[in-house]
């Protein structure tokens, strides 16, 4: 993200999923804290192959039943409104459209931009939203019109050259549009203490971690001006809970163990919640920026 000097952070398994036995050295930007992986993975693909399915047995989306993420995204229209956002939104890496149906509601015009298929045929048909399915978000932008918002709800990560696809999605901006971006925070207090155990490391799937430091000075450098930018919006405070969980153990997915393990990790973010609900210790940062008039 800033061309600083970097060394090595420590050397990271695939805890969340296993789907390989690899392991993925990543190392941290001496000057502005970014996380990175060493190398990319040779056939990236293949570490997304048996991982998360955003739709249940009956074929409702997950975020559809989730409070924490219902809560999640009706913060981010709320605040999106707030800093005088309307219009038309395009939101990249859109997943199973949880935001962009929170974003419909709220009033915007939404453009989702998605690699997943099925993510797409389900926002097309039951949202009414136009769905562009690639894993080009690039191209995409420039086949659209500018836009009065651009988010992305921790996509970046996914991603292994973050500045690219910022510039992009701030290219795509309308002049005095809004770009919105949520990423895990590797400088958080979570991924400090707890290395390469920390769940939303989530190696080998998140390959560059831009820091708070490194988004600012990357917005500042583009001319976009700060509006709000902070670590424990709802989002930010259920990847805490989710990080804590996780650092007891991926849980099985019910039964009493499950239960444990989310009642101690609730526990250790209620424990740590005044630490991490200061500056930029949580564990997920959201940004907004304004594109200059
Ligand atoms: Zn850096």
């Amino acid at each position: 993200m800033c061309e600083g000097p970097s060394k090595p952070a420590y050397t990271a398994e695939d805890r969340n999923w296993h789907i390989s036995a690899e392991r993925f050295p990543y190392r941290r930007c001496e000057r502005c804290g970014t996380l990175f992986i060493e190398s990319l993975p040779a056939d990236p693909g293949r570490h997304y192959a048996t991982g998360y399915h955003p739709f249940d047995e009956r074929g409702e989306p997950r975020w559809r039943t989730s409070p924490a993420l219902l809560e999640a995204e009706a913060w981010r229209v709320r605040t999106l409104d707030a800093v005088g956002a309307s219009g038309t939104l395009v939101d990249i890496g859109a997943g199973a459209g949880g935001f962009a149906s929170a974003a419909k509601e709220g009033g915007f015009q939404v453009t989702a931009i998605e690699m997943d298929p099925d993510c797409c045929t389900w926002m097309t048909d039951t949202l009414g939203v136009q769905a562009i399915c690639t894993d080009d978000p690039v191209a995409a932008l420039g086949g659209l019109p500018p836009a009065d918002v651009v988010t992305m709800w921790h996509v970046l990560e996914h991603i292994p050259e973050p500045a690219a696809v910022l510039s992009a999605a701030a290219g795509a901006l309308r002049p005095g549009g809004v770009l919105a971006v949520a990423v895990p925070n590797p400088v958080s207090l979570q991924a400090r203490l707890l290395g390469s155990r920390w769940a939303h490391l989530d190696a080998p799937r998140h390959v560059c971690l831009p820091s708070g430091r490194a988004l600012r000075d990357w917005a500042a450098g583009s001319g976009l001006e700060p509006l709000l930018a902070t670590t424990s919006d709802p989002s930010g405070r259920a990847c805490a809970v989710h990080g804590w969980v996780y650092a007891l153990g991926t849980p099985p997915a019910n039964g009493a163990m499950f239960r444990a393990r989310v009642l101690g990790g609730n526990a250790i973010a209620g424990a740590l919640a005044p630490l991490e609900r200061r500056g930029d210790h949580g564990a997920a940062l959201t940004m907004m920026v304004r594109k200059a008039s």
